[in-house]
């Protein structure tokens, strides 16, 4: 069932054992958004627990409460227990089970009211509760939304507002992408007046490079990138090899694949990188204006996402997913070369 976001509190607001969970490989929106309602909720005498699928980057470990996220694939009978218990489920910054991979599998076999609240275009139907959102910003905006909606601002704590600051912040890319609905700076003003450091947190979260993971970042510019002119395209690999010589943390490209975007008339990048855990090979597309990276995505590289930030993955070897690549770029060329 689709409902508003003031049904959404008060639905949420009537539980009380509740369970917070986000999508695999958390970014800034699935934990700001995750951290920024469990304050609230803690607020309201809540019991609270956030439970992810897998391990967060460290440019995320500041945010208060973090420390507390409890990730699936290292605990996970700890994890099934708080699952077990709860009465309410809020599936944050996903549109579909399988974004969940392995914490799918506990969190669909619940006996738990779900709900979703997200941004994703074609959301699927896993939950009781749909909120879906397509033009927000962010999930951490519809977190604020419901939160407000509510009158239950006042009750935010300082965290609780970085948090939510900090996911509309990365899912926009500083506010440079997604980021036209005027609404947003009226909610960035109120994020402000609970005193938060904007300033301090972009230096958390984008000050935070490690030397190996900047002189990776040189690598990939130097020596993989690969640029298609004509298709105002480019493409970037990186294998496990490669990862490793630089002593990769997981994050660590994290926003990489937004740079070639940076080069005059780009439309589209692409970033393909052997995953460290599984034989499968991760795919992440930024385009702008109206290439629909989503489409490509699912059409492509079995997966989806937003119209210019979207992603998938395929079992293959990083041979086979370069071919796949440029069969991608192919049929879309004629939407690329114009
Ligand atoms: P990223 O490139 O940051 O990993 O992912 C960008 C966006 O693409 C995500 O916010 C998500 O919407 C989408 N995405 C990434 N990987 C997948 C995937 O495997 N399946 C689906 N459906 N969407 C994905
Ligand atoms: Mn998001």
């Amino acid at each position: 069932m689709m409902i508003t976001l003031k049904e959404a509190a008060t639905r949420i607001l009537a539980a009380n054992k509740i369970l917070i969970t986000a999508h695999v490989q958390p970014d800034g929106d699935a934990i700001g958004s995750s951290l920024g309602l469990a304050e609230y909720l803690k607020k309201k005498g809540k019991q609270v627990t956030v439970i992810v699928p897998n391990y967060f980057p460290d440019f995320l470990h500041w945010m208060e409460g973090a420390d507390r996220i409890i990730q699936f694939d290292r605990h996970r009978a700890q994890a099934k227990t708080y699952i077990s218990c709860a009465d309410l489920i809020v599936c944050l910054d996903i549109n579909e089970p399988a974004r969940l991979e392995e914490l799918a599998v506990p969190i669909v076999a619940s006996n738990a009211r779900k709900m979703m609240i997200d941004h994703h275009l074609q959301p699927k139907r896993f939950c009781n509760l749909t909120i879906s959102y397509p033009d927000a910003s962010s999930t951490c905006e519809l977190v604020f939304r419901v939160i407000h909606g509510i009158g239950g601002f006042g009750q935010l704590t300082k965290a609780g507002a970085e948090d939510l600051y900090a996911g509309m912040c990365t899912d926009t890319g500083k506010f440079s992408y997604n980021a036209n609905d005027p609404d947003i700076y009226i909610i960035l003003s109120e994020l402000l007046r609970k005193g938060i450091d904007k300033d301090r947190i972009n230096r958390l979260i984008y000050n935070n490079y490690t030397e190996a993971r900047f002189r990776l970042l040189g690598y990939i510019l130097s020596e993989k990138l690969q640029v298609f002119p004509v298709l105002h395209a480019s493409m970037f690999t990186l294998t496990r090899d490669e990862l490793s010589r630089f002593t990769y943390l997981k994050g660590d490209t994290e926003g990489v694949v937004n740079m070639p975007l940076e080069i005059r008339g780009m439309k589209l990048s692409m970033y393909l990188r052997e995953d460290t855990e599984k034989p499968r090979i991760l795919f992440s597309l930024r385009s702008v204006d109206d290439f629909p990276a989503n489409r490509m995505a699912a059409e492509f590289f079995g997966g989806g996402g937003h119209l210019n930030a979207a992603g998938g993955n395929l079992q293959c070897t990083m041979d086979e997913a370069v071919e796949i690549a440029h069969k991608a770029l192919e049929a879309y060329r004629p939407l690329l070369v114009k």
